[in-house]
């Protein structure tokens, strides 16, 4: 019997399809998905090949961390998911990789401010690098929840990694895709060794604007979710 067959589908699918790409890399990173209605989330098993993984390795946990359903040790990082979904209720998917140009950013913990239009209208005002604290600890659940309180949906974990929300998983990997081009593009302006302009104020705002309203919509019950 497997329950949440749409739900626990997309997180493979979608892990896979961030592997080819490589945005996941052997067994690092983790995806959940909101299972709406029901206070409860689909998440990456704990430290488990992408590419041997069916829908059935998918764990489902309420927002207690408590397992609904699933054989195998959730994500060690469910915790966060968790505090995430309790905290922005317009997130319906979270995404948590080590790729790469970000990652290089969270060592020198260089935040990403409004670099281009498309950033500031999916991702929001600026990229924050959240502090460090160890993976899958109480202390990191504690600060990424206090941290996404901001309406961003991109965020980098010091010495860590990505940090990236959508309302569906569509827009969530899109986010992540978005993120590394900045990530990237921001690497190297810095390492030219001149001024790195950023897009007008004013322009950042109406987009941030444009984010928010997407968010209030959702947050109002319009939820779009990716399975049944
Ligand atoms: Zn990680």
């Amino acid at each position: 019997m497997s329950t949440f067959v749409e739900h626990r589908k997309l997180i493979v699918d979608t892990a896979q399809a961030l592997v080819r790409k490589g945005y996941l890399m052997a067994t690092g990173g983790n995806i959940s998905l909101r299972i709406p209605g029901q206070n409860a989330f689909a998440i990456t098993p704990s430290n488990y090949d992408y590419f041997k993984m069916t829908a059935d390795d998918v764990c489902i946990l309420d927002l207690d961390l408590t397992t609904i359903a699933g054989h195998l040790k959730p994500s060690v990082e469910s915790a966060m998911h968790g505090a995430i979904y309790r905290e922005r209720p317009d997130v319906n998917a979270v995404i948590h990789t080590h790729q790469a140009y970000v990652s290089a950013l969270t060592l020198i913990k260089m935040p990403i401010p409004a670099l281009f239009d498309e950033q500031a209208r999916f991702l929001g005002r600026s990229v924050d690098i959240i502090p460090y604290a160890p993976s899958g600890t109480g202390m990191l659940k504690n600060t990424v929840a206090k941290h996404v309180k901001n309406h961003n949906n991109a965020f980098m974990m010091q010495n860590h990694g990505a940090l990236v929300f959508g309302h569906d998983m569509e827009r969530a990997v899109h986010n992540v895709e978005i993120l590394e081009k900045c990530a990237l593009a921001y690497l190297l302006a810095i390492c030219s060794e001149r001024k790195v302009s950023k897009i007008p104020l004013a322009v950042r705002e109406v987009a941030f604007v444009k984010l928010r309203k997407d968010q209030k919509k959702i947050e109002q019950g319009e939820h779009t979710t990716g399975g049944e």
